[in-house]
């Protein structure tokens, strides 16, 4: 998981845009009358994100006199689509670099994924803060469930940090072709619920598959440099270039698939006397 920096647009801002942009007298006139309800839901998202209890904002099954499906309407048919608006909408699904998804740190971003799904908070369907940049495989992977503890929660890109330290790891296996076997083991010293909630995310969004896939292909595309280095050097010289790799990826990403990818290699003494083959 990536941390991102907030968006810096508020819900009632985004609201009115949508209000702007709406046609149907009827329904604008009930929208502009929940406008103080979307902005006190947003201030309670914030003050329990920073918390880290976002797992206990009570639903909201539809808003004032506005429905849950009326609200989703508005963000799938105006929020989503607007001129008024895409301009939020676009600047949100900006904000990771290289349009890299923040859940998966693997994936290009398709769209923005409500983080406290829409079905069951009307008041935060347009709130930026509860929108989360998203590839389309992590989007589908969370369900519309509402997390029942702080440990179900899933880490949150605005809210969370866990690259303090390193919990994502790798593990050689002793395959022909060689292979990596990925597992999440956070610090010991962390709080249980931190622990617990970068364990469920790992699982929850099958990280440990993704990884094994991306570097299967890494392994294929290095075999024919650490067999250059081989022909005249020793094993040595294979763990020093697997560790300036794993070096410069950690110095990038402390948890991404590759930092863990090219330490495993290094500390394993098969792959440097020849696994790599
Ligand atoms: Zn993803």
């Amino acid at each position: 998981m990536r941390r991102l920096n907030r968006p810096p647009f508020a819900a009632r801002d985004a609201l009115n845009l949508c209000i702007a942009s709406i046609r149907d007298e009827q329904l604008t006139s009930r929208l502009a009358l929940i406008c103080e309800q979307v902005a006190a839901a947003e201030a309670a998202y914030i003050q329990h994100g920073d918390q880290q209890e976002l797992f206990q904002i009570p639903q909201t099954l539809g808003i004032g006199d506005v429905s849950a499906d009326e609200m989703k309407r508005v963000y799938k048919d105006t929020f989503a689509k607007s001129a008024r608006t895409r301009n939020i909408y676009d600047k949100i699904k900006k904000l990771p670099a290289n349009d890299t998804c923040p859940i998966c740190g693997q994936r290009t971003v398709g769209s923005l994924d409500h983080y406290l799904a829409q079905s069951l908070h009307s008041a935060l369907v347009v709130a930026p803060i509860n929108l989360v940049p998203a590839c389309n495989d992590c989007n589908k992977a969370k369900l519309d469930a509402q997390p029942g503890t702080a440990a179900e929660q899933t880490l949150h890109p605005y809210f969370d940090n866990v690259d303090d330290e390193r919990w994502l790891y790798a593990a050689v296996e002793l395959t022909n072709p060689a292979s990596l076997r990925f597992y999440a083991d956070p610090p010991a010293d962390w709080h249980p619920v931190k622990r617990e909630r970068v364990l469920n995310h790992f699982r929850k969004f099958g990280l440990g598959a993704l990884y094994a896939s991306h570097s299967g292909v890494e392994l294929t595309n290095i075999r024919y440099g650490l067999q250059r280095i081989a022909e005249r050097g020793t094993k040595e010289d294979i763990r020093a270039e697997l560790l300036k790799r794993a070096e410069s990826a950690k110095a990038a990403h402390i948890n991404s698939w590759q930092t863990a990818m090219y330490h495993a290699l290094a500390e394993s003494d098969w792959f440097c006397t020849g696994g790599f083959n």
